[in-house]
């Protein structure tokens, strides 16, 4: 059985990022990678389905103790991915998909270059503005604090292998999916 591929998605919060990835994962060759964090879990979200809810001493032990693939500082708070799972499903023939920000998938790039990298793009800032208004679930000043760092991480654009504009979504959709299995029928060089 052929390994999995080991695929970091980037995106600034607001770009239907969530979407994309709800519907790619709705196939059982995909495992989403849950991520550690110290933020507070917003209204709906459960600890252990989308992300491991830690506090700053348990976070720090987790990266004392070498747990972590990666982690980074984001917005006043930890965010990190635990490395176990992930090399166990990818050796299961799992696409394994990290849902980080750009440190630390830089820090990926580094340490698995085997690893895809894919950037999902507002169509313009202006656009992902709206959306985060829209979506209701943070203040103004988080809402504009977060639209600066959209504007920070755009910029890092260029590092990925690949950028996804979600203007239409099912387009968005069917571009991620056709990187992948374009991926997937990659002659690798090793
Ligand atoms: P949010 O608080 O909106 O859920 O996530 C904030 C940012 O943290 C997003 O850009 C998200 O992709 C990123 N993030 C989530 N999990 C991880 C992780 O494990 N590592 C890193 N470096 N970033 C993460």
């Amino acid at each position: 059985m052929s390994k999995g591929l080991l695929i970091v998605v980037s995106a600034p919060s607001g770009c239907g990022k969530g979407t994309i990835l709800g519907e790619v994962l709705k196939d059982p060759a995909y495992y989403y990678s849950v991520s550690a964090t110290t933020r507070a879990p917003r209204e709906g979200e459960v600890n252990g389905v989308q992300y491991h809810f830690l506090t700053r001493e348990q976070f720090e032990e987790n990266i004392a103790q070498d747990m972590m693939l990666e982690y980074a500082e984001y917005c006043g708070n930890y965010y990190g991915t635990p490395l176990a799972p992930i090399n166990e499903n990818l050796e299961n023939g799992r696409n394994v998909i990290l849902e980080i920000e750009v440190q630390g998938a830089m820090q990926v790039r580094k340490l698995r270059p085997d690893a895809v990298f894919v950037f999902i793009a507002p169509p313009s800032v202006e656009t992902l503005r709206e959306r985060l208004v829209g979506r209701g679930t943070e203040p103004l000043d988080v809402i504009e604090e977060r639209v600066a760092q959209a504007e920070r991480e755009i910029g890092f654009a260029q590092q990925y292998d690949y950028i996804v504009v979600n203007d239409v979504l099912e387009e968005a959709i069917s571009d991620f999916k056709a990187i992948v299995r374009a991926e997937s029928c990659k002659v690798k060089q090793d």
